[in-house]
């Protein structure tokens, strides 16, 4: 009995030969379909070995979640058995086996829905890029480009070239380089103007961000000597100008990105750095982090210090990310003084940290974007998704509502309500931004099991859970991912 039925089991050669496996050809490399019904064919054999055993000492009911579902499973029964083991060993369920297989195994990098409610969301990949930017990637991609050569004379040319000079053009900047992130900036920075130096910074800014980038270990790889000055709530100039000796390699402020010291506080604003350091000869750098070309204060959200008013300021470099605030491809902008720019360029680690052609086209075509602020509104999904209108979300929420048919608002509650987003990536900290958020329950399964299957949707939907409810923010949904939700609720509600 139990040789009949594992001799029926189909091989390998025979599913690759089916036409629902073969299908999967068309999406997966061979290798890795053969490597996935070999692991599905070996559990299935596993599971039927095991079920026979129970099923002979009379323990016929097998709760165990490794057994594929066997539809119309009867206890008892032996034929019935045999039956249900025919209908699980068809290619039909067998191919179904090996695409979960594959999309568990295999998933990579892919389309994803963000429904948390977090714009700059470090899992989700940051900041999505704007139409224009996605464009210019696709220009530069599958032909030859102008990345580092001279059109007029044909002479090899500098690949930063023009990104260096719209970035001057939007901060009001000397000179400017790019690197590969902002934890990449600070590292050159420090590493050409402070290797075997004091470099003097607050107890309160020396931050955490988030994937172990801690300021104090960014220092020593440098090869910079970390002076703390003042205390972890106040620091005043004297005590700056009391830290600085012939071995000062410079003063460095960092943006106190993802978190807050509220009540009894003191910092020394950069004009007055700016001015000690001229004083004493001694460059200031500004680690800004999020790099906001537009003050989210002017749609009433929080301030943030933006790039402009720290280069009128007088910083002699700035740094920030290129895929925070700013809304790009990943990458790390230093901006300032062409004095020191220069002596940056210079340093063999810029060969090391520099970025792609596509990095360049992306970035590129981002920063065009600023030289119209309206338009850089609009069109930058960040500040789009930032600067959206309460109103503008709720319709959101509604069209979602108004495509759910009664089967599957029979399966699950779901209805609008208030919440907060929030900006992510390490800016504006603990300032949510009011939004509307579709809220769901269900009686049939738990908040937990609902989010993992909306995690296990084609594309993967992610979501908030609070208090058995899966929160939807339909903040940081595009208009067309709309109906693709309401397909996977309308695909839960009805299995
Ligand atoms: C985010 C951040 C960084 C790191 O930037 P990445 O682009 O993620 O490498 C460094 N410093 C500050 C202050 C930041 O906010």
């Amino acid at each position: 009995m139990r040789q009949d039925i594992l001799r029926s089991i189909p091989s390998v050669h025979e599913l690759l030969e089916s036409p629902e496996i073969s299908k999967l050809l068309a999406i997966y490399p061979r290798q890795l379909v053969v490597d996935a019904i070999r692991a599905v064919l070996e559990d299935v054999r596993q599971t039927l070995t095991h079920k026979k055993d129970l099923l002979q000492q009379g323990n016929n009911r097998d709760t165990s979640p490794s057994c594929p579902p066997c539809e119309g499973e009867e206890t008892g029964e032996v034929k019935e058995f045999v039956e249900a083991q025919t209908i699980a060993l068809s290619p039909q369920r067998l191919s179904i086996l090996v695409r979960q297989f594959l999309r568990q195994k295999y998933c990579g990098i892919g389309h994803a829905i963000n429904a948390t409610g977090i714009i700059l969301h470090t899992g989700l990949g940051r900041a999505p890029l704007a139409d224009e930017a996605a464009r210019q990637i696709q220009n530069v991609l599958q032909s030859f480009c102008t990345l580092e050569i001279e059109r007029l004379t044909g002479r090899r040319g500098v690949r930063y070239h023009h990104v260096e000079q719209l970035i001057c053009m939007i901060t009001g900047a000397e000179a400017a380089l790019v690197v590969n992130n902002n934890a990449a900036a600070v590292l050159l920075v420090l590493d050409t103007l402070a290797r075997g130096k004091e470099v003097v910074i607050s107890r309160s800014q020396l931050v955490e961000i988030g994937g172990s980038f801690r300021m104090p270990d960014v220092m020593s790889k440098g090869g910079a000597i970390l002076v703390e000055v003042g205390t972890t709530n106040k620091t005043y100039l004297t005590d700056y100008s009391n830290a600085i000796t012939e071995r000062t390699g410079l003063i460095l402020k960092v943006h106190q990105s993802n978190f807050k010291i509220v009540g009894f506080t003191e910092m020394v604003d950069l004009k007055d750095l700016v001015l000690l350091g001229r004083e004493r000869s001694i460059p200031v750098v500004y680690d800004l982090g999020s790099g906001a070309l537009i003050d989210p204060e002017r749609f009433g959200l929080p301030r943030e210090p933006t790039v402009q008013e720290s280069i009128e300021d007088g910083a002699d470099i700035v740094t920030f990310s290129t895929d925070k605030l700013l809304g790009g491809p990943q990458g790390g902008i230093i901006a300032g003084k062409k004095k020191w720019i220069d002596l940056l360029k210079r340093n063999p680690l810029t060969r090391a940290l520099r970025v792609g052609k596509l990095t360049i086209a992306a970035l590129e075509a981002t920063l065009k974007l600023y030289l119209d602020e309206g338009l850089a509104e609009k069109k930058i999904p960040v500040l789009a998704m930032m600067f959206a209108s309460v109103e503008t979300i709720e319709e959101r929420c509604k069209k979602l509502i108004s495509k759910i048919t009664p089967e599957a608002k029979t399966f699950m509650d779901i209805s609008t309500v208030e919440g907060i987003s929030e900006m992510g990536g390490g800016s504006l900290p603990g300032e949510g931004i009011p939004t509307k958020l579709i809220s769901l329950h269900s009686e049939k399964i738990n908040a937990g099991e609902l989010a993992a299957q909306l995690r296990g949707n084609t594309p993967p939907i992610f979501a908030r859970i609070e208090q058995d409810r899966v929160l939807l923010d339909m903040r940081t949904v595009y208009d067309n991912e709309v109906d693709m939700i309401a397909a996977a609720l309308e695909n839960i509600g009805s299995s």
